[in-house]
């Protein structure tokens, strides 16, 4: 299989758990964003992407709210699934409750890290405050064709995806031309000591890989048909800001209490506004997004680097 049609399989694959496969609200309502009725989804693919909704379903009941994450029996929960494909997968154990899982397809005796692709998502969420929620964060319920859940888009979709993907792959026997790597890891919110930071200090031969597909990218669809698969090409970086300075009490405070700058520095970068810079990937993108958008938002997004109406582009862009 090559490389191509493996990322057209994802994308597709992806693209049908997170927003065509829940069938009768979707067909009933095609106008709806997010999750249209879509014809050419049938055989295998709609199939497939039923059992993936399962999968999906099944994890957002599974509570990895991190902290404390629970990994492990999602983690368990998976290699189940892969088991049933004869697909062997391994637990690896990061912290007592909290483990990630892996499994390979092979496609050569010798496995050669340079060439391996890497599906990756990470079973942790964030927690969950349910008070603010209509219905149960964990209950994986279906309203109006949409499935709600913790986690159900960051990153349980995508985790049912990849699982659909490696799957799929294994059933159809594919002549692989690389290693697929199917990863799952823990701790991904909070980036701690079970995180991928220790899969990497003491499992790296189990992961290595040339290419990696992680979240981060998306699949947008119109009216059911993918219209583009975002490729994310780097990631944004953490700054600190440190004050200094002697450290105060209610009964003395001090004047040069680093609180006080500190609190001067973050509102300075608060009403602080980035000036808007179109490096050539960016210009690529949004060359590449214009046609896709509607009349009035592609003029403006055609503008963002005119002299005279770019600055209203820009606004424009923000907004929408
Ligand atoms: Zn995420």
């Amino acid at each position: 299989m090559n490389w191509k049609r493996m990322v057209q399989i994802l994308a597709g694959v992806a693209a049908l758990v997170m927003a065509a496969s829940l069938p009768v609200a979707a067909q009933m309502a095609p106008e709806r964003p997010g999750i249209p009725g879509n014809p050419s989804q049938t055989g295998y693919a709609s199939a497939m992407a039923k059992e993936a909704q399962g999968w999906l379903a099944d994890l957002i009941r599974i509570n990895t709210s991190n902290p404390p994450g629970n990994e492990q029996i999602a983690a368990m929960y998976i290699a189940g699934i892969l088991a049933k494909e004869g697909i062997k997968a391994e637990i690896l154990d990061l912290m007592p409750g909290r483990s990630a899982v892996v499994a390979r397809l092979r496609s050569a005796a010798m496995a050669d890290p340079s060439k391996a692709l890497l599906l990756v998502a990470h079973l942790d969420t964030v927690p969950v405050d349910k008070s603010r929620w209509s219905v149960d964060p964990f209950g994986a319920v279906v309203k109006d064709g949409y499935l709600y859940g913790r986690g159900a888009i960051d990153d349980k979709g995508m985790l049912a995806a990849n699982l659909a993907v490696f799957i799929s792959l294994k059933r159809s026997m594919a002549h692989l031309n690389r290693d697929v790597i199917f990863l799952a890891t823990a701790d991904e919110e909070t980036g701690g000591d079970a995180s991928i930071r220790m899969l990497i200090a003491k499992h790296w031969e189990k992961i290595a890989a040339g290419y990696a597909i992680n979240e981060g990218g998306n699949v947008f669809l119109k009216n059911g048909k993918v219209q583009y698969t975002g490729v994310q090409a780097s990631e944004k970086v953490a700054f600190n800001v440190i004050a200094r300075g002697t450290s105060g009490h209610a009964s003395q405070p001090t004047k040069d209490n680093p609180v006080v700058h500190l609190a001067a520095a973050v509102a300075k970068i608060g009403n602080y506004s980035a000036p808007v810079h179109l490096t050539a990937i960016v210009k690529r993108y949004f060359e590449g997004l214009a046609p896709l958008e509607d009349d009035e938002i592609g003029k403006w997004i055609r503008s963002m680097d005119s002299a005279d109406r770019g600055e209203h582009a820009q606004r424009v862009w923000r907004t929408t």
